[in-house]
């Protein structure tokens, strides 16, 4: 194929294509975790002793009681072979923001050449895959190749279905022999507890006596782009890199706003619903659908869930998607910014902590004392945002997220908390307030008593903060549509634990020099107030006055990942992971190393990839067109014809710089000799990113030069808008 035949032929083969009909759906209760092996399901199945032991640990996240293994295995496996699995797959979750498994058969050869299908404790409890090829950061030499997975209790086994079978799935934490995290889960788990026993502290000074497990819960909207697979498969920027590396924004974008939430395309309405049956066979509650801002994009939300469940929910959901779309001829891009000039995506992690006994600590109360734990609560994550900022836009650090945040579509790279004008204001008054310091009791409840019900009016949602409190909970904005929600919530669960054990001792020290318990609770909040209020920020977050009122605040604005992950490497953060038990000192470096590695790949890849693009599709289409105008032109000028030479100049001068551009690129790109890793990201982040900015510029100016029939890649206008 020569010139932009793909592309005549993709178009022609979407126009052509039969359309996918809507299924009449099942019923919700019939579909329901139907591929779960749930609680109800082990109920059925085990005996009473063995059901309340493995209920009991999952509840509370302790080790599963060995003796039951064998037993809730037996069911296990009976009902997983019932449905049509011959396998087994111990799924976990490496620090590569993707999910993995490794298949196993049931099938167990006797001494007399007999199989068997068998599946015991001991093969529930642990799995040894190779874990050599996996990234870990140095922490095991690839010599030593072994890593354990184990079943996280507190996550249920569900079956998978393909075209190609049906696999018995448990999820897994995933560790070195040495008992390292080298996995996604571990890290989750631990700050989980971490919060528990600190949020236990605070609750039991406050007075409560029957007290459950503290959980965080987690409900992640997700933003994703669709397109015609016909349109990925003949871009190799996609394929390889999930965005587009060259295309010039179409005449009509986003600028309308007619795709918000406007009608669902047909199309994507059967591919939603399939998506959604999947999910709901596997007991995600899969809640609201709708376009998004850019055309061609949309989100997906689930009813929140226990923030270990909803993290591997989450993932199950991008494998879905992906999966689904392949079904329907689509392309589903989970990539942060696909599009240049057209919103990215990002995934919003709603987040909140509570339990079963006080209900969720987020959530204002109606009475004074309820209203005081809130605010305590509120309070200590204020501070923990102030505190460990950092950390939090750390987290969020990959390349293709450094696209989005700050670029005025999503929040800037610089925390900063969005508490709503009420409560703001409630706050602004307990620093201001004479309450901490007088001890009468008319002037003590106020700023406890005096809280109004705050709205939750999503008009009043500020858009631009990358941390605002929406009511009930806080939805962290800027975390990146393809990443893991494992690492932000790990952040947010243990700066909470550290505050939450500071606000502890510090109500203890106040009640012991006699203060009241609300005299002791105002004066922790008015220190909050005092030491990390400058963290609370109620504006435009895109404005270029508030980087400045932000830096002079001190707080820290991390532009790239170059410039954010070290932050990892830290004393304080180390101290936090340590003195929480979340990360040892040795985990935290490998997630350094593992993060940074993952950075300079993906910018290197992508530098490889834009050389090759240009070298060999888009140079030869300028060649092209100037070979074909200058003919042109010189046999009008045979025929005495006079003929314009702009175009021939603008393209060849086009030609000339794409040249030059990428020769400096791929000289750069040959420069191997980094001191540090630091050296080499910002190498990647200050030098070859603008010269990759610098290609992709004349690229796109020769995208509205040549002539349309030589462009050998899928138009924006094409990939965006024909589905
Ligand atoms: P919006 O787009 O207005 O932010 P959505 O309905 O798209 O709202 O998404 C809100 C998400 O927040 C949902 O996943 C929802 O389940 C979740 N959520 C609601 N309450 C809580 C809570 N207390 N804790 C955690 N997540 C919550
Ligand atoms: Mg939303």
């Amino acid at each position: 194929m020569s010139g932009n035949d793909a592309r005549v032929q993709a178009v022609h083969d979407i126009t052509n294509r039969e359309p996918m009909s809507m299924k009449t759906p099942e019923k919700l209760e019939q579909m329901w975790a139907t591929n779960v092996f749930n609680l109800a399901k082990m109920q059925a199945s085990l005996p009473k002793a063995v059901f309340k032991s493995i209920k009991n640990t999952i509840i509370t996240g302790e080790k599963l009681d060995p003796s039951v293994a064998d037993a809730v295995a037996m069911a296990m496996k009976d009902w997983a072979t019932a449905k049509g699995a011959m396998y087994y797959a111990h799924v976990f979750y490496p620090m590569t923001n993707l999910t993995a498994e490794k298949h196993d058969g049931f099938i167990s050869v006797q001494g007399d050449g007999n199989v068997i299908s068998e599946f015991s404790g001991k093969v529930l409890v642990q799995g040894e895959p190779d874990g050599s090829s996996f990234p870990n950061g140095g922490i095991r030499d690839t010599f030593e190749a072994r890593g354990y997975t184990a079943w996280d209790v507190t996550s249920p086994a569900y079956i998978m279905e393909t075209d190609n079978g049906s696999t018995l799935c448990i999820p897994t934490v995933f560790v070195s022999w040495t008992g390292e995290a080298l996995d996604k889960k571990v890290p989750l788990l631990r700050s989980i507890a971490a919060m528990d026993k600190a949020a236990q502290k605070v609750l039991k000074i406050l007075g409560h006596t029957n007290i459950a497990h503290v959980n965080s819960s987690c409900g992640a909207e997700q933003e994703y782009f669709l397109i015609d697979a016909n349109f990925a498969a003949t871009r190799p920027d996609i394929l390889l890199s999930g965005r587009t590396l060259f295309g010039k924004p179409p005449a009509k974008g986003q600028e309308f706003d007619d795709h918000y939430f406007g009608a669902i395309p047909d199309r994507v309405q059967v591919f939603m619903q399939d998506v959604e049956e999947t999910m709901y066979k596997l007991g995600i509650p899969a809640k609201t659908r709708h376009n998004e801002v850019a055309p061609g994009q949309f989100e997906l939300a689930p009813f929140f869930e226990a923030a270990n469940v909803a993290s591997d929910h989450q993932q199950l959901t991008m494998t879905i998607l992906r999966h689904t779309a392949k079904k329907h001829g689509l392309h589903c891009l989970l990539h942060e910014k696909p599009f240049a000039g057209v919103n990215g995506s990002g995934k919003h992690v709603n987040w909140s902590i509570g339990n079963s006994t006080q209900g969720n600590f987020l959530d204002p109360g109606d009475s004074p004392h309820e209203n005081a734990q809130f605010l305590l609560f509120c309070g200590a994550v204020i501070r923990g945002v102030h505190k460990y900022g950092p950390l939090m836009r750390a987290v969020i650090a990959t390349a293709s997220n450094d696209h989005r945040l700050g670029a005025n579509e999503a929040p800037p790279a610089l925390m900063s908390v969005y508490l709503g004008t009420q409560l703001e204001e409630i706050f602004e008054q307990i620093k201001n307030g004479s309450v901490t310091e007088s001890k009468r009791k008319g002037v003590m409840d106020l700023g406890l008593d005096v809280i109004p019900p705050l709205t939750k009016d999503a008009g009043d949602r500020n858009r631009t903060s990358p941390f605002a409190f929406t009511g009930n909970r806080f939805e962290f904005r800027a975390v990146g549509s393809s990443q893991s929600v494992s690492g932000p919530l790990v952040a947010l669960n243990t700066i909470l634990a550290d505050s939450l054990d500071w606000v502890a001792n510090r109500l203890e020290s106040e009640l012991a020099k006699g203060l009241e318990l609300n005299g002791a609770i105002l004066t922790v909040l008015k220190e909050i107030m005092e030491d990390h209020g400058a963290v609370i920020f109620g504006g435009n977050g895109y404005s270029p006055e508030w980087h400045k009122m932000a830096q002079e605040r001190g707080l820290i604005n991390l532009p790239t990942t170059a410039d954010a992950l070290p932050v990892l490497k830290q004393e304080y953060i180390e101290d936090l992971f340590t003195k929480t038990g979340v990360l040892s000192p040795v985990e935290l470096e490998s997630r350094f190393e593992v993060y940074a590695e993952q950075y300079i790949q993906s910018i290197e890849v992508e530098t490889k990839l834009m050389v090759h693009m240009a070298k060999t599709m888009i140079y030869p289409a300028a060649i092209e067109y100037l070979s074909q105008l200058s003919s042109t032109i010189s046999d009008l000028a045979d025929l005495g014809i006079d003929f314009e030479k702009e175009t021939v100049s603008k393209v060849a001068a086009l030609g000339n710089s794409i040249f030059e551009s990428v020769k400096e690129l791929s000289e750069a790109i040959a420069k191997h000799d980094f001191a540090t890793t630091e050296e080499h990201m910002n190498y990647c982040a200050y030098h070859l990113m603008p010269l990759m900015s610098q290609l992709r510029q004349y690229v796109d100016t020769l995208e509205s030069e040549v002539a349309d029939c030589l462009w050998p890649l899928p138009t924006y206008q094409e990939m965006l808008f024909i589905k």
